[in-house]
């Protein structure tokens, strides 16, 4: 069978007096006015446990716009049997059924679900309209459809045979069940881990960020509506650490689709090697994890573009991307005139509600991130390595804003340049201009994460140069461009070092981490 050609979903405007901004504002309206409930859905049920935790929209932290109902840990148990129990049929099922489902999947989002979707991204996670667009519409659908088009072209890629000969390979499931653990960030990482695990054929137990709830509630219905048979995806909302523990122990687990820290990374693969002996089969590790996303700027490179790149870069999201810009080298012949520009860019920018469609910035996602980006600004003032020169204010009386915010260091390794703060936090630092190579190999050295990461040039030997140099120092490498948003189908996703497994989201690579293939050769 064909399957529809996949192309980008285009990124709405949500211009004034459009009737799509008109959509979301009402959306928007009613989930903020009323309480939604977020039930665990383990195969048909949905489970309203009782026990109650308040979800609250991180810009505005008194107002509870639902709750989510805890399970426990024989939640988990059940959704694993659930899981296993729907597996049969799920594997007998056609592929094209499969497909057809995460097609309509995508079709929903891209219409009567959209708002509904965008909002729910908005006040849980405080993303701005556009931030929500790109993830929770545009990336999502993006992963659902082209993730269609990788399967049937994975499923096509057969061996030769030979006269009374037929090879073919069966790309099976994995033989068990799979496990995603999925951050607030992004709505269509949360959606991808699940869903690209079961269309190729695997039953799944999804266990989302406590952050990002009312969008993963919004995405089980969709998934529902589409038609996805009951048990394949089960949602726990269980504590995370336990849930781990019981999953990683079950003798059938068989892969785990990671997104969020390394810390909690590298915790999940040293229990998954504790337990190895009890496992039926060599369970799969994919994760993307974090990153210290750098920008290096040559002399010949375009001061406004590279003030635009570090803006964008730095704080889209509240610099809550894995890929943000976080450090950046600036030539000395280019700094006061960036630094210029960013001010002056930045000055402009208004910090609210996503409500307000006109705001750039909005919350950090909770507390703990507040006091972590607050603790590197204050130790920044305080600091005769680093100074503040852009923002350095913040306030959580209503909900958790920080100022975008630009340290300056006097040294590379200045905490700030090398740890990851996941906040409206760049830092910067000032080179000799004639010191181009030698920063970068500081660049590359001081990379323990290498996800993504900038070249700005005017001079395309300094680009070749650089690329050399840095090409183990990121998963992503962007010239002239900032090191975020990369579109599914354009731009496969991931970075290695402390990065991540770099099994490339948004790809066939990443699929094809989900199937374990039997070679059949039969002769006549
Ligand atoms: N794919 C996103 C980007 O390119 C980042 C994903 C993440 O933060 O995990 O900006």
């Amino acid at each position: 069978a064909q399957i529809p050609q996949a192309v980008n979903e285009e990124v709405k405007s949500y211009a004034p007096g459009s009737l799509e901004r008109a959509q979301l504002l009402d959306a928007y309206k009613k989930m903020f006015n009323e309480v939604t409930e977020v039930p665990q859905y383990i195969g048909s049920e949905e489970i309203f446990s009782g026990n109650k935790k308040e979800i609250r929209p991180p810009h505005d932290h008194q107002k509870v716009v639902g709750y989510y109902h805890e399970g426990t840990q024989n939640d988990v148990n059940k959704a694993i049997d659930t899981a296993l129990a729907a597996k049969d049929a799920w594997v007998a099922m056609p592929w094209e059924d499969r497909a057809a489902i995460f097609l309509k999947a995508a079709d929903l989002i891209a219409g009567p679900y959209r708002a509904k979707l965008n909002a729910a991204t908005m006040i849980g996670q405080s993303k701005n309209a556009m931030q929500a667009e790109i993830d929770a519409a545009c990336e999502f659908i993006d992963f659902l459809r082209f993730n269609v088009q990788y399967m049937t072209e994975i499923y096509a890629d057969q061996p030769i045979s030979a006269p009374g000969i037929w090879n073919r390979v069966d790309y099976r499931p994995l033989e068990g069940f799979t496990f995603a653990i999925t951050p607030f960030n992004f709505t269509a990482i949360a959606g991808n881990l699940p869903s690209c695990m079961a269309l190729m054929g695997n039953v799944v137990v999804w266990k989302p960020s406590d952050k990002q709830l009312l969008a993963a509630h919004v995405t089980m219905e969709i998934f529902k509506k589409a038609g996805l048979p009951d048990g394949v995806i089960n949602l726990v909302l269980t504590d995370g650490a336990e849930t781990a523990k019981t999953v990683l122990e079950h003798k059938d687990f068989a892969g785990l689709h990671f997104t969020g820290s390394t810390k909690v990374f590298n915790a999940l693969w040293k229990q998954i090697g504790d337990n190895i002996d009890q496992y039926r089969t060599y369970p799969r590790i994919v994760g993307e994890t974090g990153g210290k996303d750098f920008v290096m700027v040559h002399k010949s490179a375009c001061a406004t573009e590279v003030a635009v790149g570090l803006v964008r870069g730095a704080f889209e999201y509240q610099g809550q991307k894995c890929s943000a810009a976080s450090r950046a080298y600036i030539p000395s012949n280019l700094w006061n005139e960036v630094e210029k520009q960013m001010k002056e860019m930045l000055a402009t920018v208004t910090l609210g509600s996503p409500e307000d469609l006109s705001n750039f910035v909005t919350a950090v996602i909770d507390k703990n991130s507040f006091e972590k980006s607050k603790a590197y600004i204050d130790r920044a003032k305080a600091s005769n390595e680093a100074e503040v020169v852009i923002g350095g204010t913040y306030d959580d009386s209503v909900g958790y804003f920080v100022h975008p915010t630009v340290i300056k260091a006097t040294n590379p390794k200045y905490e700030s340049m090398v740890e990851e703060i996941f906040g409206p936090v760049l830092s910067v630092y000032v080179y000799d201009e004639n010191e181009f190579e030698a920063t970068l190999k500081l660049v590359d050295e001081t990379s323990a994460y290498a996800l993504t990461g900038s070249i700005f040039s005017k001079e395309r030997s300094a680009v070749e140069v650089a690329s050399k140099a840095l090409k183990n120092a990121c998963g992503n490498f962007y010239i002239n461009d900032k090191p975020t948003g990369a579109v599914v189908g354009q731009q496969p996703f991931g970075g290695a070092r402390a990065s991540g497994t770099n099994d490339k989201a948004g790809s066939a690579m990443n699929l094809l981490r989900w199937t374990s293939v039997q070679t059949i050769k039969e002769t006549f």
